[in-house]
């Protein structure tokens, strides 16, 4: 490795002292937008969706990024334009499909509790299939569906019982987790749904979970869901589509992910020896696309020096980067200009009045005030969860490709976050 490119991040990278994202110098972004600035790297999405690809190359695969990772207009309209669809989880996400130019008949709607009025908004548009989570939720459906004259293509999210070996909060396919229905129950569920007005049986899914850096507890469910399909078409009902989930994890520290294209590879010579690998493939990734083509840029606004600790306090907060105070999560922090010296150790932390306000613990840096940093694989999971907590609005966003920087997100102002509020008479 070149010692100036940062590991997992090949389009963020040190030239001398200073760091770029592609060809623009992350500095002169933030002069030019200001700070907290998230940048995203449009090469690095293409590469991260290419890999994919080249998996399943010859296959019948259907991409769809899960939006909830990053949802912002620009970013999906990317997707779309590569012939993405979606991966869905309200209503308000499918009004950001169809407003950045993506293809209804290409989202699928997964979630544990889709209202009626979200059905039937996802029946008029027309999409693709309900991921279904539930048994009361296939009956509601078919209910909404034969109210509105149409027909729900449906998939059952079946909980495969195998442990992702992830954060407890992000995995989702062990018996205790909210998400999909038992595998136990799973055939007479479609049994249920092959005789229920208004439902078409389409496929079948999982989802295991989130930040997954073992390729095994893929496989092993992957042999479950070709167990249940099939048991399921022996019953005389026909899946036409298998849906592998997301989950796939980021070098966020270290971390060793398997390669996308490694792992399909993989799971196709499984699919092959079953006789599965001729059929419609649907994958829905979310992190893996985008985690790592994002950085945050932050300003040092003050160096508070103490017995116990020393705080480097930034103008980014819990409000932009979540997962730090939600899952205790570590992102890397380098400067946007290295300097000479030696440092000392921090906690960086934000302007939040909440100790658990921090974005890092023990990072030795060499900072000043008025210094630049750049918070990486800020790409997924952070401007999507970011909130306006302590009245702050939320971040600018660019997108970069090559040497040039798109804004695709003004800065959020005072008047927009008391828009929807109403003083006493
Ligand atoms: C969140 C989610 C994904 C994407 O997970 P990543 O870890 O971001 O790849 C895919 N499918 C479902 C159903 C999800 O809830």
């Amino acid at each position: 490795m070149n010692p100036s490119e940062l590991p997992g991040r090949p389009q963020i990278a040190y030239r001398g002292e200073a760091l770029y994202i592609e060809d623009c110098a992350v500095a002169d972004l933030a002069r030019a937008h200001g700070t907290p600035l998230f940048a995203y790297s449009t090469a690095a999405m293409h590469d991260a969706l290419a890999a994919y690809r080249r998996g399943f190359s010859g296959r019948k695969l259907l991409v769809c990024y899960a939006m909830k990772a990053n949802s912002s207009l620009a970013i999906l309209q990317y997707f779309a334009r590569q012939g993405c669809g979606f991966d869905i989880v309200s209503g308000g996400e499918l009004v950001r499909v169809l407003a950045a130019g993506g293809d209804p008949a290409k989202v699928i709607f997964s979630g544990v509790g889709k209202t009626r009025a979200e059905m039937r908004q996802a029946l008029d548009a027309g999409i693709l299939c309900f991921n279904v989570e539930s048994e009361a939720e296939l009956e509601v459906l078919s209910e909404v569906a034969t109210q509105c004259g149409r027909q729900a293509r449906v998939s059952i999210r079946v909980n495969p019982n195998v442990d992702p070996k992830t954060h407890p909060y992000i995995s989702t396919g062990l018996k205790g987790n909210k998400f999909g229905i038992a595998h136990e129950r799973t055939l007479a569920v479609y049994q249920r749904a092959a005789q229920l007005p208004g439902l078409q049986v389409a496929g079948i899914d999982f989802h295991i979970g989130s930040q997954i850096t073992e390729a095994t507890p893929y496989l092993d469910a992957i042999d479950r869901l070709l167990d249940l399909v099939e048991q399921i078409e022996a019953a005389g009902i026909p899946i036409k589509h298998l849906d592998f989930g997301g989950g796939l994890g980021i070098d966020y520290a270290g971390d060793t992910p398997p390669a996308a294209d490694a792992l399909w590879q993989e799971l196709l010579a499984k699919l092959d020896a079953r006789g599965f690998g001729e059929r419609q493939f649907i994958i829905e990734p979310g992190r893996s696309l985008i985690g790592n083509a994002g950085l945050c840029v932050t300003e040092v606004l003050y160096l508070k020096p103490g017995e116990a600790k020393n705080f480097c306090i930034v103008d980014a907060a819990m409000n932009d980067l979540p997962r730090p105070a939600m899952y205790q999560a570590f992102h890397a922090i380098v400067p946007v200009q290295q300097r000479g010296g030696a440092g000392a150790t921090y906690d960086v932390v934000g302007p939040v009045c909440e100790s658990g306000d921090w974005l890092a613990r023990e990072r030795a840096l060499n900072v000043q005030a008025g210094d630049q940093l750049a918070v990486l694989s800020a790409g997924a999971y952070c401007m999507s969860m970011a909130s306006n907590y302590n009245t702050r609005g939320r971040a600018a966003e660019v997108l970069v490709d090559g040497g040039t920087a798109r804004i695709i997100r003004v800065r959020e102002t005072p008047d927009d976050m008391l828009r929807a509020e109403r003083l006493l008479d």
